[in-house]
């Protein structure tokens, strides 16, 4: 039962004016140590594969290029691993899918055991948006799945994602989104952007949150609000990666203190990955720089991706050579067990502080668990 959708668990979120974060994984040791850290903190866990994770995690190495095959693949390899590791959880887990372009991808991933789903159609026309998000509401609901739909468009880049510019949600046009389509939960924009480099001292516009929040309200629409490119790009990891060798151009994130007045605002769900990415980059570097690790068989091709790839932090460019292990949690020797931890701790870094800030900590029995069939028959 603690596998879950997403709704149950915004609902609580929205209704005790806490922040839920949604974060992002790439490999079964990573969906591991995110559930163990929700356990430790008895906070409710939101886990999420972008389209083109899964599309890693079904093997395709060069992920920019997978195939719905290599999505329908992975999808299944970080179900199985979610419901292996959450089944029987304490907290409650929503697996959902993020940044979903098609039905066709929508569907392989509910097929695959996640519990919720994200169908981005925030590039194309209102009017295509809705029909689109409607379809897969529509399919999703039936099954007791949550969907998350995107209106406006965020700048900066994330995987397949990508826009030079951003235009802020339109509050009116959010409102009609929501009623005609169904959706569980809304991205819009209000000034946050994908990647590590958001620019200097970014300030949001809390007042189109607000703005919406009250539209809903006054409409009797409980559709949750979600920031997409909220990762605080952590000063001191950056400091870290710059002494291990690594040359990251100039990287900035969204302040906490922004994201908590966000919160306050009315932002329910808070998408975080690049943070992710950082630490657990840093990790794998730092883990290398001591002396004995240098001569492990099993990770030299590791070992030489990093060397290679010295302006990199996503983990997935250092991994090919692991696969095994990042597709299944299969740990063939002690130096892989090793990594799988480094891995899992960098994960563990970021969520903990995230969890304690956001402020779903302790708040995990505040969920109304209810089943997907119980789901299905509430929509
Ligand atoms: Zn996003």
């Amino acid at each position: 039962m603690p596998v879950i959708s997403m709704k149950p668990i915004l609902d609580a979120a929205d209704s005790y004016c806490y922040g839920q974060g949604a974060f992002n994984v790439n490999s079964v040791s990573q969906i591991r140590a995110a559930i163990e850290i929700h356990e430790l903190l008895h906070s409710p866990a939101i886990i999420q594969g972008a389209e083109l994770a899964n599309g890693f995690m079904g093997g395709r190495v060069d992920f920019k290029n997978s195939s719905l095959e290599d999505i329908r693949r992975g999808a299944k390899n970080i179900g199985d691993a979610v419901w292996k590791y959450g089944e029987y959880s304490k907290v409650p887990i929503a697996l959902h899918l993020d940044h979903g372009s098609s039905l066709d991808v929508v569907k392989a991933c509910i097929d695959g055991g996640y519990t919720s789903v994200m169908i981005d159609g925030s590039a194309l026309g209102f009017e295509d948006n809705m029909e689109l998000t409607r379809e897969a509401v529509r399919f999703a609901h039936a099954r007791g799945v949550s969907v998350e739909g995107e209106l406006g468009i965020l700048a900066g880049v994330e995987d397949h994602v990508h826009s030079g510019s951003s235009t802020y949600t339109n509050p009116i046009s959010a409102l009609e989104f929501v009623q005609k389509t169904g959706v569980d939960a809304l991205a819009i924009s209000y000034g946050t952007m994908h990647g590590p480099v958001k620019g200097k001292d970014v300030k949001l516009r809390k007042e189109v949150v607000i703005a919406i929040r009250e539209l809903f309200r006054h409409s009797g629409v409980s559709a949750s609000l979600v920031s997409h490119g909220s990762s605080t790009v952590p000063r001191y990891i950056l400091e870290d990666l710059k002494n291990l060798g690594c040359s990251l151009s100039s990287a900035e994130g969204i302040p906490i203190s922004e994201i908590k007045e966000a919160i306050r605002a009315g932002i329910s769900k808070i998408n975080v990955d690049t943070d992710i990415r950082l630490a657990v980059s840093r990790n794998l570097r730092e883990f290398f720089s001591e002396g004995r690790r240098r001569s492990s068989a099993s990770l030299g091709g590791v070992l030489g991706s990093l060397e290679e790839k010295k302006d990199q932090i996503d983990p997935r460019q250092f991994l090919s050579t692991v696969m095994d292990s990042v597709m299944t949690g299969m740990e063939s020797d002690g130096d892989i067990s090793d990594l799988n931890n480094e891995i899992g701790n960098g994960v563990k870094e970021i969520l903990a502080q995230l969890i304690v800030e956001f402020g779903s900590a302790g708040r995990a029995s505040l969920v109304r668990m209810k089943s997907l069939s119980e789901m299905a028959s509430v929509y």
